[in-house]
């Protein structure tokens, strides 16, 4: 599944190309998660603004002129990924939206089809507006202080770890990431989140921003190609220290890792080095 660092990379590699772009035309393929909203001839003449990543939401704002605010909100789902083509191939079988543009083809692949791309007239309107309202915090936003990150994990009495995947307290930490950050940050993943202390939840904090920002650098040197979306947390997993690795020793006391099935995703961890 994309996470957070591969839409990211994924951002970053068609942006700046495609802003100030216009649209020449929009195919759509089979359905994907949630209808457009708009037919797709009504976005044909619009211009393309910088693309904005909110969670694991791509914004692509589309302008008539410069009050306009609306724009596609984007999503890969399971199996999604987007690429810039120029020239654009036939559209394959998974192939379920194209953005024809001078500068080349935005094409969204989706063998799954859980991800979608919707139409809204604003950022803050529907059915943008509900979609990205449940999200926490962005990781790297300077507002997220520790005493803010502590101070959401006390209305939480879930296991730290469903918290973090559930991107209410922070958005961004995936299965990979959360595992990685509790182990990095000493805490046993069934903690109870309000019982989380000040000083352990900055530090997970920390742990959480590193993960990221170690997968977002991996993605973007080892991704030659950006539609790979699945670069970043593969190059991460390669040099995880508790991820996938059960039985295996931990790095720091040489136990076992375990593994743990929690709200049906696999929690790897160090009982010895991950305290309640
Ligand atoms: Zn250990």
């Amino acid at each position: 599944m994309p996470e957070l660092p591969e839409v990211e990379v994924t951002r970053r590699g068609f942006a700046t190309a495609l802003a100030g772009a216009r649209v020449q035309a929009v195919r759509l393929g089979k359905p994907l998660r949630w209808p457009l909203g708009i037919a797709p001839s009504a976005l044909a003449g619009l211009e393309l603004g910088e693309a904005q990543r909110r969670g694991k939401y791509i914004w692509l704002p589309l302008r008539a002129d410069a009050d306009d605010a609306q724009g596609l909100l984007m999503h890969l789902g399971m199996s999604g990924s987007l690429a810039l083509l120029d020239p654009a191939p036939e559209p394959g079988p998974h192939d379920h939206f194209d953005l024809v543009t001078a500068r080349g083809t935005l094409r969204l692949n989706d063998p799954r089809r859980f991800g979608a791309v919707v139409w809204a007239p604003g950022l803050h309107a529907e059915p943008a507006a509900t979609l990205l309202a449940r999200l926490g915090p962005e990781p790297f936003d300077a507002e997220l202080t520790p005493a803010r990150f502590h101070a959401a994990l006390q209305q939480r009495r879930a296991p730290i770890k469903s918290v973090l995947l559930s991107g209410e307290a922070v958005v961004g930490a995936g299965n990979i990431y959360a595992c990685e950050a509790l182990f990095q940050a000493g805490i046993h993943p069934l903690l109870r989140a309000d019982r989380v202390s000040r000083p352990r939840a900055a530090r997970l904090l920390a742990a959480v921003r590193e993960t990221l920002a170690r997968a977002l650098t991996l993605g973007g040197s080892t991704l030659r190609d950006f539609s790979d979306v699945h670069g970043a947390s593969g190059a991460y997993q390669a040099e995880a220290a508790v991820y996938g690795r059960e039985g295996q020793p931990c790095p720091r006391c040489a136990a076992p890792v375990r593994r743990r099935v929690l709200g049906q995703r696999s929690t790897f961890f160090c009982a010895n080095c991950q305290r309640r």
